[in-house]
Order: C-alpha cells, then structure tokens, then sequence
C-alpha cells in the first residue's frame, strides 16, 4: 500500500475544503481499502467521514424518507420505517455482502463502489476503467460476469451493488454536497454512467462532491414487492444477476411496476419499456413472460455470458411473481 495522508472531518465544510484531486473521502472503507491495498486505487489523501452528523433516517413532509448517506447499510436495512415503506429496499440492502460488512459499508459508499471486473483489481492486466487507453481484458478474455445491456467497445464491466438495483427500482435523489458550499440533487436514474468513452467514470458525481443522503418520496411497493437475487453462494457473493421488482395492484389490475437489473449493465439496469406495459395489465404469468421477452430481445451477450439472456428472462418472471404472491 502507498502511503497517504489521513484527515478526519467532523463537519461538512471540514471534509469538502480538505478534498483536492487526489484525495478520496473515507467512509466504511470496505471497499476503498481493499482497493488500495490492490494498489488499484491511489489516492494521496483520505479524508475519513464518516463522523459527520449524516447519520439519521427522517421522515419527509410526503410520508416519504430521507437517508443519511453516513449512516451504515445494516441500520438502514433494518429501520422499521425503511423495512415498511420500502421494502424492496430493504430485502435488496440485506441480500448484500454478510453482516459485518453491512454493519461498516455505508449508503454513500455502496452508491460508489466499483465494479467487480477481475481485470479491474489486477494491476498486470489491461483495464480502460483502471488505466484509460490500456484495453479491455475483457471483451476477449473471460467475460461470463459481465454485461449484456448499454456496454461500450472500451468496458464491459457490471455495476455491483444490490441497493442500488432496489433504488432504480423505487426511484430516488441524491443529494450533493459541491466544493463550493453549494448543494445539488441528482434523478438516481442520472446518477450512474454507461461507459461510452470514459468507462474510468462511474458516475456523474464531479470531482470533491460529497454525497449527504438519499431521498426517498413517498412510500411505494410495500405491499407487493421482491428482490430475487442470483449468485454462486447464498452469502458473501455478488449477483451474476438480480431483479428489483414491485407493483402496485388495485382490483386485479396493475397500476404501476417499478422493475430493474443488476448483474447485467454498467449501472442499474431499469426496465422501463416493461414498467410501462405492465401499467393496466393482469399480474398473470403471460404478461410477466411478455415483460420480460420485451426487455431481454434487445440483450447482446458475449462468449461466456450468454447463460445471463435465459437466466434474466427466468428471473424478471419469478421476481414479478414473487412480487405479486408476496402477502405484506
Ligand atoms: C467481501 C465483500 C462482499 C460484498 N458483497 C456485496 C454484495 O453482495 N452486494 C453489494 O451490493 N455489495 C457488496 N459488497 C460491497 C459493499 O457493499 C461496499 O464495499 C460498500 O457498500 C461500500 O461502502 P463503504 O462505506 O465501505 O465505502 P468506502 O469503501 O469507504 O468508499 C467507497 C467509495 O465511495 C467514496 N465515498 C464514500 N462515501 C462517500 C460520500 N459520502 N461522498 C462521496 N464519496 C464517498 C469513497 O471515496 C470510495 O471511492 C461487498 C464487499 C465485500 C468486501
Ligand atoms: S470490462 Fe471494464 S473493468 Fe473490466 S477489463 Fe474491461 S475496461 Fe476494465
């Protein structure tokens, strides 16, 4: 590991003046070390922040909430109020890593972690996303983790986190600290990147913005609502594939669908052109089969994750179903 200096913010304005291009905040570190330990990432400074007072979970004029981007996934998860307004989010968040990481990783850093590409964490192989312009080990190498949707010539990399599959499903901001001292809020949906030609870029966060929370408007899919998760083993695993799926039914009939993917995009991967079929529709199996036919034609695999197309179709089917069987 190479040497850094350390910081530790107590206030906002402490951690946004500290920050400089080389610097990255600190938040549970579960992923940040590991990368520097890989030597993947190099920052000079960390700016630890996970002492400002971003820490609580409040109610919204709305009914619905705003999360504390510091606060750490467990408590999140496990809020009565998060667990019945939204719990999609909440069996998402749970579904996640174990629980001692829950219990460090926070809502700001599961929002940035990086994705788990194997090319990505080794330093003696080409990476667009670690080193731009050294190539993508991927595209030609073993590729069975990556993505089938939105990639580019330079990465085919899939975005890790199971939260954020749960937030493109529900919808939501998040709010922005800029250097500056101004604030802004970004659509969730704009939050994460395609890779195009900067696959080095995750986000449209800009350089020293500090996330604060996560807001949630009001409560939705907490009656129908289910997060079907994909992975090698029950725990300790990240997805090969996920399906965030809620609907609201009013007398037989879908009113709204919030649906998305991991496993399968550099970012979460919302299925829109299905939410809106779905809206005044039947919750019966063929229209969730021709929901998910819809969404998946337009999958392109690559050698080794064509299992991915089959799998997600199977997948968008049963969570949906899930979805709609589950009794609240
Ligand atoms: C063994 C293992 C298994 C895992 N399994 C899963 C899994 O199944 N599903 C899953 O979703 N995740 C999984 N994870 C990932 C885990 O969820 C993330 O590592 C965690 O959410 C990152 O949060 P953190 O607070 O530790 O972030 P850190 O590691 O501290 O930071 C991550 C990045 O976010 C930046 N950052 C942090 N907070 C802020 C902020 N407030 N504003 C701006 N920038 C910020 C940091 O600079 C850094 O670049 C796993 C991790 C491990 C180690
Ligand atoms: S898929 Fe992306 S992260 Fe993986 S090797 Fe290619 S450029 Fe790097």
């Amino acid at each position: 590991m190479r040497p850094f200096a350390y910081t530790s913010a107590t206030t906002k304005e402490q951690a946004l003046q500290a920050s400089r291009p080389t610097s990255h905040y600190l938040a549970g570190g579960t992923n940040l070390v590991d990368l520097m330990k890989e030597d993947v990432e190099r920052p000079d400074q960390l700016i630890h922040v996970t002492n400002l007072d971003y820490k609580k979970i409040t109610s919204n004029a709305d009914g619905g909430l705003t999360l504390g981007a510091m606060l750490n996934n467990a408590d999140t998860a496990n809020n009565r109020d998060v667990r019945t307004k939204y719990p999609l989010l909440s069996m998402a968040m749970l579904s996640a890593a174990t629980a001692q990481i829950r219990n460090m990783a926070t809502n700001g850093g599961n929002l940035l972690q990086r994705t788990r590409c194997p090319y990505f964490f080794d330093t003696a192989m080409p990476c667009n996303k670690r080193q731009p312009g050294t190539g993508c080990g991927a595209i030609n190498g073993s590729n069975a983790l990556h993505a089938i949707f939105g990639y580019s010539d330079k990465c085919i990399a899939v975005n890790p986190s199971d939260m954020c599959v749960a937030l493109a499903a529900i919808g939501a901001m998040v709010e922005v600290q800029k250097p500056g001292g101004s604030s802004r809020m970004i659509n969730f949906n704009d939050f994460h990147r395609l890779p195009g030609s900067q696959p080095e870029k995750d986000t449209t966060l800009m350089a020293g913005e500090l996330i604060t929370a996560i807001h949630l408007s009001k409560p939705i899919f907490s009656d129908h609502y289910y997060y079907l998760k994909i992975r090698e083993r029950s725990s300790y695993a990240f997805a090969l594939l996920s399906v965030a799926a809620g609907l609201q039914v009013n007398n037989g009939v879908i009113t709204k669908a919030g649906l998305a993917m991991g496993g399968v995009a550099h970012k979460p991967w919302k299925l829109t052109k299905a939410e809106a079929y779905l809206a005044g529709k039947k919750p019966e199996q063929a229209v969730f089969g021709a929901a998910a036919a819809m969404e998946m034609k337009d999958a392109k695999p690559f050698k080794e994750n064509k299992y991915k197309v089959e799998m997600g179709t199977a997948a968008i089917v049963r969570a949906l179903t899930q979805a709609y069987e589950r009794e609240a």
